[in-house]
C-alpha cells in the first residue's frame, strides 16, 4: 500500500475526467440515465443525494486514509453522528456512551430517550464499568478518542476488550486527532466518525462530516439512512475537502510540532496552574505510534477573569469557536462552549473556570510563542 501522503493526493482519482489532472466539481443534481461514462465505478450515480462523482472520489480517498473498506460523506459531523445512531438504534435499544463527549452529541443524546432509546453513561477513566452496562439490546458503544477540552485519550483497546462478548458496534469520534495521527479502525473500532470541518478540510471554510467503516455491511446500512434522511454533503463541499485533504499530512506535522512547542513553553510558566497535552506524558499503548497529538492545547490560569484577559490580549490567536484550521484560535470554555454550566458541572466535566483552549495553527512558532508570552504578561498584571 502507498504511503499516507501519496494516498491523500491520488487515491480514488485514478479515473480522469476529460484528461483533467484533478477531480472537477460535478455541480449537477442529476445524470442522464444512459450516460455511465464518468460514473463507471458507481452505477447508483443518477441523482446527487444518492451519489456524485466528486463525492465518490472523496469517499474512496477518505476510506483509504481511515484504513476502512468504505465510507460515507455527510453535510456535517453532526449529520454523520445522527445518521449512524439512527441506522442502528430502534425503540427499546440502548447506547453506551462515555460521559464527556462533544456538545452537539450531548444534545442529541439528551433527546434519544424521547425516541425510546436508553442512554447509558460510563466514566471515561473507568473501562471496567462498560461491561456491566451492556445487554442484548446494546447496539452502539460510543467514545471520542481525544476528549474536548481537557484532551484525555480514550484507550480504544481497553474499550474493545470491555465489549468483547457483545454484538454492539464500537463507534469512535476521532475528530481531534485526524486519520494522520490515529486510525481507530486499526484498533478494533467498527465506525470512525470525523467532522471534516476540522483538520481534514483544515481551512475553516467548509462544514462537512464523514463516517469510515470496517466492513461493507455496516456501511450499506448507514448509506441507506443517509439517502433516506438526506444528510448527504454537497459536491462543491466535497471538492473543497478533497483539495484540503491533499495537504493533511504536512499540515498535521506542523500542528503537532507547534502545539508540542507551546505545551512545553506553558508547562514551565509559573502563572500556568495546570496544562494538558497528551504529547507531554504517557499515553495508552494504542497511541504509542502516533506521530503527534494535534494542535489543541488546554491549560489553566488562576481564574475566569485572568483567562478572559489572556484571550483578549492575544493578537495572532483569534477568539473564535471551533478548531483545527490553519489559523490559530483561542477560547475560554467556561465563557463560551460551557457557559451554561454551573461550577459543579464544570468540575465534573474536568473544566476549570480559568481553563483556556488554544488551537495552534500552522503559523511560525516563534510568532505564536511571542503572542502567548505577551498575553500572559498582560493578563496577570
Ligand atoms: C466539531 C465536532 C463535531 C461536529 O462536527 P460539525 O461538522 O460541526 O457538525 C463532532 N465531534 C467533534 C469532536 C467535533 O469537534
Amino acid at each position: 500500500m502507498k504511503g499516507f501522503n501519496t494516498r491523500s493526493i491520488h487515491e480514488g482519482e485514478e479515473e480522469k475526467v476529460k484528461d483533467a489532472v484533478t477531480m472537477p466539481i460535478f455541480q449537477t443534481s442529476n445524470f442522464l440515465a444512459d450516460d455511465s461514462k464518468y460514473a463507471s465505478e458507481r452505477s447508483e450515480t443518477f441523482y446527487t443525494r444518492v451519489g456524485n462523482p466528486t463525492i465518490g472520489v472523496l469517499e474512496r480517498k477518505l476510506a483509504s486514509l481511515f484504513a476502512g473498506t468504505g465510507g460515507v460523506f455527510f453535510s456535517s459531523g453532526m449529520g454523520a453522528i445522527t445518521t449512524v445512531f439512527h441506522s442502528f438504534l430502534k425503540h427499546g435499544d440502548n447506547i453506551v456512551v462515555s460521559k464527556n463527549v462533544y456538545g452537539g452529541t450531548q444534545s442529541l443524546l439528551r433527546e434519544l430517550p424521547d425516541e425510546g432509546v436508553e442512554v447509558r453513561r460510563f466514566d471515561q477513566s473507568d473501562y471496567g464499568s462498560i461491561t456491566d452496562l451492556l445487554d442484548a439490546r446494546t447496539r452502539i458503544v460510543y467514545v471520542e478518542s481525544m476528549v474536548n477540552p481537557n484532551l484525555i485519550l480514550t484507550d480504544i483497546e481497553a474499550v474493545k476488550a470491555g465489549i468483547y462478548s457483545s454484538d454492539a458496534l464500537l463507534v469512535v469520534d476521532n475528530t481531534f486527532l485526524s486519520p494522520y495521527n490515529f486510525r481507530p479502525l486499526e484498533f478494533g473500532a467498527d465506525v470512525d466518525i470525523q467532522s471534516l470541518t476540522k483538520y481534514i478540510n483544515g481551512h475553516s471554510d467548509v462544514v462537512a462530516g464523514f463516517a469510515g467503516f470496517k466492513n461493507p455491511e455496516t456501511e450499506s446500512k448507514v448509506r441507506r439512512k443517509m439517502v433516506q434522511f438526506g444528510t448527504n454533503g454537497a459536491p462543491f463541499d466535497a471538492f473543497l475537502v478533497n483539495r484540503g485533504v491533499k495537504t493533511l499530512g504536512p499540515r498535521m506535522e506542523i500542528h503537532n510540532r507547534n502545539a508540542l512547542a507551546i505545551a512545553n513553553y506553558l508547562k514551565d510558566r509559573p502563572e500556568v496552574l495546570r496544562i494538558s497535552y497528551p504529547g507531554l506524558g504517557r499515553v495508552p499503548d494504542c497511541y504509542g505510534n502516533c506521530p503527534g497529538f494535534g494542535g489543541v492545547v488546554y491549560f489553566e490560569m488562576r481564574d475566569r477573569e485572568t483567562a478572559k484577559r489572556f484571550m483578549r490580549s492575544c493578537s495572532i490567536f483569534q477568539e473564535a469557536t471551533s478548531l483545527a484550521g490553519v489559523e490559530s484560535l483561542v477560547t475560554v470554555p467556561s465563557l463560551t462552549s460551557h457557559a451554561s454550566f454551573k461550577e459543579s458541572e464544570l468540575a465534573e466535566a474536568g473544566i476549570s473556570p480559568g481553563g483556556i483552549r488554544l488551537s495552534a495553527g500552522i503559523e511560525d512558532i516563534q510568532d505564536l510563542i511571542e503572542d502567548i508570552k505577551w498575553a500572559i504578561k498582560e493578563c496577570v498584571r
